[in-house]
């Protein structure tokens, strides 16, 4: 199921990333449990009201031409009108009504989509009266807030909900393996898609319930069902129409909402990028398995017996959180380990599936007290009492201990790690929940 995409359009300093902080602490201080994955986050899970969605600061997504301000703020506009459910335009009540705001909202006025209009920095209600002058922006009531002082988030988080399309629920085939492949313009994406279809039979492609504009690509190999969800454009011809082809962020998370495992395409010369990092956090956060493709290996010089070992060593370190991703070296062109992707697919997707029983978790929780007993904390010492396994796809373990205060985080990775060496989880992230039992 794709979650409702938010997408926050505004000038710089208008308050989209104190706004997308507020709305994210909420969230944050309830489930806390997968700590340091991205530093500055352009995408946020949320709830309100249990509704689902995800929010993207477009300010956050890096264009090419971004030092200029009105230019990439048609870029957020534009991207947020083709690939957002709800567009919430963001304008600063104290410095008032300007051009650029003029310019957006006039590019803003052609969407379908929802727009909802909120006015930031109303600390107060003697400042209400500072909304008026954005009703010529054409775009419905404004709403004040302020994000800083918390006040209104509640109205305008119910205006957002209210604006959500319906929701088309997603009827999934248990037996296949949905892939979503993402990686920046050029890597090779749709060259690795056309090898992998290539000697595939493909049965049909539909057009997928939410996402409009995606085609989905069904196709069997050995014995396996695989569906290959489309991040738009990938698979059409001549699809470079603009001289430099966006990463589309919205597209490529909207894409992982839908799948079970993320191909993460990156080319060998430029490794992984920041935009790379993040769109790989949301993938891990969301709980997807993930394998690291790198392309156009057929190219990459002065390879030696080591070359992999060391580029892998080198992405590990570049990447933390993603520790657990096998790595596969490929050429979509030769056509080289192609083969191997649908393979590495369907070991990830049974890591993601499997299933660890309670006496073989709690005698790896003896083994590991043993081995490494938590460390004392303001005197007292944790005790785990047991361990059990409660959700597949991504496994999630339920630790419960005297008091989950005397939990730390190294402690969990160090649990983590031990599942690991014992059980593998290849390419899965896990979740380790604490929960007090007296
Ligand atoms: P962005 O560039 O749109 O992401 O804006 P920021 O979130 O970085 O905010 C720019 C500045 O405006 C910062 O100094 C914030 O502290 C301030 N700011 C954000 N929201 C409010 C608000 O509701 N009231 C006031 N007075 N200042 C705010
Ligand atoms: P996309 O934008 O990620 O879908 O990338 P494309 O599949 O369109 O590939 C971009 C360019 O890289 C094209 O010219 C491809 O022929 C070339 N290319 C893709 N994969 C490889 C590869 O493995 N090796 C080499 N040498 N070139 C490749």
């Amino acid at each position: 199921m794709s979650k409702p995409i938010v997408a926050i359009v505004g000038r710089p300093n208008v308050g989209k990333s104190t706004l997308f902080n507020q709305i994210g602490k909420k969230r944050v201080s309830i489930v806390d449990d997968m700590p340091g994955v991205t530093r500055d986050r352009i995408y946020l899970d949320a709830e309100w009201l249990n509704h689902e969605f995800t929010m993207i600061d477009t300010g956050g997504i890096e264009f090419d031409e971004s030092n200029h301000i009105l230019k990439s703020m048609r870029s957020q506009a534009e991207i947020a009108m083709e690939e957002a459910d709800v567009i919430l335009f963001l304008v600063d009540g104290r410095a008032g009504l300007t051009t650029s705001d003029e310019e957006v909202a006039k590019i803003l006025r052609n969407t379908k989509k929802p727009v909802i209009l909120g006015v930031n920095k109303i600390d107060s209600p003697q400042l209400e009266m500072n909304i008026y002058e954005f009703y010529n922006l054409g775009l419905g009531d404004p709403i004040p807030l302020s994000a800083t002082n918390v006040m209104n988030l509640g109205d305008l988080l119910d205006a957002i909900v209210a604006a959500f399309p319906e929701e088309v629920p997603e009827e999934k085939d248990e037996d296949e393996i949905s892939i979503a492949v993402i990686g920046r313009p050029n890597v090779g994406k749709s060259s690795l898609v056309n090898q992998l279809l290539g000697e595939e039979r493909v049965i049909v492609s539909d057009v997928a319930g939410t996402t409009r504009d995606a085609i989905d690509t069904h196709f069997v190999k050995d014995d396996m069902k695989f569906m290959l969800i489309d991040t738009a454009g990938m698979r059409r011809r001549g699809k470079i129409d603009e001289p430099v082809e966006r990463y589309s962020v919205m597209r490529s998370l909207r894409a992982i909402d839908r799948a079970d495992v993320v191909l993460m395409v990156i080319n060998a010369f430029e490794g992984i990028t920041e935009q790379d990092k993040k769109i790989a956090g949301y993938a891990h956060e969301s709980g997807k398995g993930v394998v690291i493709v790198v392309n156009k290996w057929d190219i990459y010089p002065e390879k030696d017996d080591k070359s992999t070992l060391r580029f892998t060593e080198d992405l590990r370190e570049e990447i933390g959180f993603l520790q657990y991703a096998p790595v596969l070296y490929a050429s979509a062109l030769t056509g080289q380990r192609v083969g191997r992707v649908t393979e590495l697919v369907k070991y990830v997707a049974e890591q993601q599936s499997m299933r660890i029983k309670t006496s073989v978790l709690n005698e790896l929780i003896r083994d590991a007290v043993s081995i490494n007993p938590p460390p004392m904390h303001r005197g007292r010492r944790l005790k785990i009492l047991f361990m059990t396994q409660a959700d597949i796809k991504p496994p999630k373990f339920i630790i419960f201990v005297n008091d989950p205060e005397l939990m730390h985080f190294s402690y969990l990775r160090f649990i983590e790690n031990r599942l690991r060496e014992m059980y593998g989880f290849e390419g899965t992230p896990l979740r380790l929940i604490v929960r007090a039992r007296d």
